[in-house]
């Protein structure tokens, strides 16, 4: 007997047909004898929905009470679909995330798993039942508040689940046939990946692809996690995410690049005429750090002699924008740096593949792929097996297509399908 967990996103469950229909699912995979634990998302886009009303009471929400009606979400699914489940012959019990054994730290909408103790889990199994989790939330180890994970965070409570239960395989039911060369729903003639190897999916989910959330991935690494990302809507196989030992032919067949992310959720702030002195850029960036903002991309420009100052861009989570620009507004004159210059209408678009690696000319092609479409590269960086570049937000689809048809990423029959989902 195997111990599954499967997970499915908010379009398999958008509404009453569609529970019943994944309860089904669900029910078959515990008569073919396995023990099911179930994380479920909120239903559709209830996840926005809730945070377009917490705005309009209040602008800037307090970031405990956004926690506690967010995971309001994921409570609507996972109980309806222990209902949907119940109606048809079998047990299932619901469990929050806080009841499941999901222990994390205290920084809300971003909280960190810190330890998972899943007893209650345990015991359903062991008394026969489903169990059924509320994803993307847990509870803080020291204030015992009701956190979140950050956005897609239900996929890191199933592999956080899988790895504390020891489960066989982590299964992330979607809208989409598993993971692709890019997403399907501006590159129709994308290629579904049967296989791909953990650090080649980590640089995808950390440049935006967000079939799967990037700590899911870091989890399923640090445990060795199988993770078989497939659609809920079909019975097809779907894309396995494995160590890249596992992967059979990697270094005859592989191809030089697995795909080409985007992300649309990223700012940019310049800091413009900032003096060309020791430190400056280490205050700017401690700052932001104070203020827990991720930075990304990072350009500084050579200081103008004339002046002796120099621009310094960088981007980050567009959600971060206002907390920004207003703590380095604050060390204005401390710095002395002249204005802050801020975009929010830019994209990125990241080349990823393993093969770069040994594969001289790849930037080559990408960059040119890029301009022959007309689009200007506004910031470029660069890693191992990613190489990414900063565009107008107008420009994300285009060059994606570009840089897709570039690599030969393009299949010659279309065979991407978007079964649901509003791509919210
Ligand atoms: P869920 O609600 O099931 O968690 P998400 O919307 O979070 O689903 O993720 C699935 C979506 O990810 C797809 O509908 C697709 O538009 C998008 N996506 C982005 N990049 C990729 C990719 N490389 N392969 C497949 N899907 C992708
Ligand atoms: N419901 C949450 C979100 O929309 C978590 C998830 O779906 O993974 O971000
Ligand atoms: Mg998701």
């Amino acid at each position: 007997m195997a111990l599954v967990v499967q997970k499915y996103g908010g379009s398999s469950v958008a509404d009453a047909e569609c529970v019943k229909r994944v309860a089904q699912r669900i029910v078959a995979t515990k008569k073919a004898g396995n023990d099911v634990v179930v994380v479920v998302s909120a239903m559709g886009d209830t996840t926005d929905e809730l945070i377009d009303l917490a705005e309009q009471v209040s602008p800037l929400p307090p970031a405990r009470e956004l926690d506690m009606l967010l995971t309001a979400g994921e409570r609507i699914s996972m109980a309806l679909l222990a209902m949907a489940i119940a109606n048809l012959g079998h047990e299932a019990r619901s469990f929050t995330g806080s009841q499941a054994g999901v222990i994390t730290d205290g920084s809300h909408g971003k909280a960190r798993i810190i330890d998972v103790t899943p007893g209650r889990i345990r015991d359903a199994l062991n008394e026969g039942s489903i169990a059924i989790v509320a994803g993307f939330q847990g509870v803080s180890q020291d204030t015992k508040d009701i956190t979140t994970l950050g956005r897609g965070g239900s996929d890191t409570t199933a592999v956080a689940l899988a790895a504390a239960l020891n489960a066989d395989v982590c299964e992330i039911y979607t809208d989409v046939d598993g993971v692709f060369t890019a997403d399907p729903r501006i590159v129709p003639a994308a290629r579904r990946i049967p296989r791909i190897s953990y650090e080649e999916m980590l640089e995808m989910a950390a440049s935006g692809a967000k079939i799967l959330h990037l700590r899911c991935v870091e989890y399923a690494r640090r445990y060795n996690i199988p993770i078989h990302v497939r659609s809920s809507f079909s019975q097809k196989e779907g894309t396995w995410v494995v160590d890249s030992d596992d992967i059979e032919g990697r270094d005859m067949e592989q191809a030089i690049i697995s795909g080409v992310a985007h992300d649309r959720s990223e700012a940019k702030i310049t800091v413009v005429g900032v003096p060309d002195k020791v430190g400056e850029a280490a205050t700017i960036f401690r700052v932001l750090s104070d203020a827990e903002i991720n930075i990304d991309m990072i350009v500084q420009n050579v200081s103008a002699a004339s002046t002796g100052r120099t621009d310094i861009s960088f981007t980050l989570p567009a959600s971060d924008g206002q907390t920004a620009l207003a703590a380095l507004n604050k060390v204005k004159d401390e710095i002395g740096f002249e204005s802050l210059r801020y975009d929010d209408r830019i994209g990125k678009i990241s080349l990823i593949g393993a093969g770069m690696r040994s594969h001289p000319g790849v930037t080559a092609t990408f960059f040119s792929a890029i301009a022959d479409a007309g689009v200007n590269i506004e910031m470029i960086s660069t890693s191992e097996i990613r190489i990414s570049v900063v565009v107008a937000q107008d420009d994300v689809d285009t060059a994606v297509a570009a840089a897709h048809r570039a690599f030969d990423l393009d299949a010659d029959q279309v065979e991407a399908v978007v079964y649901g989902g509003t791509g919210r």
